[in-house]
């Protein structure tokens, strides 16, 4: 896997070693979809334990999860922030199991775990496997539908390359004269449900939180679909038909088909695709890790675009396609571009509309007389 020019990583074959044998094409999910399973049942759902639902990115679901493997002697995984703020996929144990906990608005990058999945399955161990929908139909395309293997996706509108939040970092760093060690993209401090883009000092001290109203620019460059991958907009797995056994996401549109007696505030949505998706829930729900309280299935999907279809490019996207293969990969520059574009773009239709909005009010005025 390699980063190219405008920082975007994307797989390259090294044909001085490939013996073509094709194993890389038959596994690859985009040239051969893996079964979609239709949901069978929707959940409001959420953790149990106060702590994590408040840290949560939605209501724990992902974590009561990883709690019930760790108990089960199983296995699974997360995506956790390194040091250097790239996301990677890692095995979830007791040290890490609060790290992997909430939503990193970036490319994750799953390529070094791939064997331990294989050799847990092949010591016999449970094992759930938890990340974004494109990166569980290939772990299914590579383990298999096992017996003791269950995939979980999270619904997802589409992931920012890494290289762009990293850039940003440094820049907030040296405008501000601070050194970041921690970062949340929806800080628990705020309610996760805010999204502030929150970097903390080493000792977990707030240095810098902002959102995407307030001019927060990779918050904004990633919410309103300017800066992802390009896979993303056209993403096979953006459907109520999923790849998983089970599919968790933020409850959007709760109470719109039935009536509902709790807010939607840290309530995580669970769509059961399979028969053992079925199972895993009520196991979670009968050892007393989540609350349940089952939904019309077609709620969530009404409720959230990303069940339906894949993010559509706004005008802006294509401004940021050109600026940042312009700027060399340079994500500050390109932003800053895209946004007084969009600033300019906007003064010139208020100053078009001006003269109907004046006529408009005159004509009101003289009719009111
Ligand atoms: C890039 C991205 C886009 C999303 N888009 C939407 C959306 O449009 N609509 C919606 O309803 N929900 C979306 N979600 C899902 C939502 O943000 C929550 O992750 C989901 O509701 C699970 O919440 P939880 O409280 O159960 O998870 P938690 O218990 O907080 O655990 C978080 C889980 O997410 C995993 N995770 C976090 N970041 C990544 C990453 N970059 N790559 C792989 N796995 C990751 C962690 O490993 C962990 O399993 C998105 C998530 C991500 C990462």
């Amino acid at each position: 896997m390699e980063e190219d020019a405008t920082g975007v990583v994307m797989p390259r074959v090294d044909s001085s070693q490939c013996i073509e044998c094709k194993a890389c094409e038959r596994i690859c999910p985009a040239l051969n979809a893996p079964a979609y399973n239709m949901p069978r049942a929707a959940y409001a759902a959420w953790s149990t334990d106060h702590e994590i639902r408040r840290t949560a990115a939605s209501g724990g679901i992902a974590s009561a999860i990883n709690k019930y493997v760790e108990s089960v002697a199983g296995f699974s995984i997360g995506a956790a922030l390194d040091d250097d703020f790239k996301v990677k996929i890692e095995p979830c144990n007791a040290k890490n199991i609060d790290a992997v906990r909430n939503s990193k608005y970036s490319f994750s990058d799953s390529q070094d775990i791939y064997p331990f999945l294989r050799r847990a399955l092949k010591e016999g161990r449970f094992v759930a496997v938890v990340g974004l929908p494109c990166q569980i139909a290939g772990y299914r395309k590579y383990l298999g539908d096992h017996d003791n293997v269950v995939y979980v996706d999270l619904v997802c509108h589409g992931v920012t390359p890494n290289s762009y939040l990293r850039q940003h970092i440094k820049s907030l760093e040296s405008q501000l004269k601070i050194d970041a060690y921690g970062l949340s993209f929806r800080a628990p401090e705020k309610g996760t449900a805010n999204y502030f883009f929150t970097l903390y000092g080493r000792d977990g001290d707030i240095l810098y939180s902002k959102r995407s109203v307030d001019g927060e620019k990779y918050n904004l460059a990633f919410h309103r679909s300017y800066s992802y991958r390009e896979n993303c907009y056209h993403c096979h797995y953006a459907r109520r038909e999923r790849c998983s056994d089970l599919t968790i996401g933020d409850y959007h549109g709760l109470g719109q088909l039935k009536t509902c007696s709790f807010s939607d505030e840290n309530v995580s949505m669970i769509l059961a695709n399979t028969p053992k998706g079925e199972v895993l829930v009520s196991q979670l729900a009968q050892k007393g890790l989540i609350e349940i309280h089952p939904r019309p299935i077609e709620e969530p999907i009404k409720g959230d675009l990303q069940l339906q279809r894949p993010t559509p490019k706004p005008r802006e996207r294509f401004d940021f396609e050109k600026y940042i293969v312009k700027y060399n990969g340079d994500f500050e520059a390109t932003i800053d571009k895209v946004l007084a574009l969009r600033d300019n773009r906007e003064r010139v239709a208020f100053l078009k509309g001006l003269p109907r909005r004046v006529a408009r009010k005159i004509f009101n005025v003289l009719k009111a007389r």
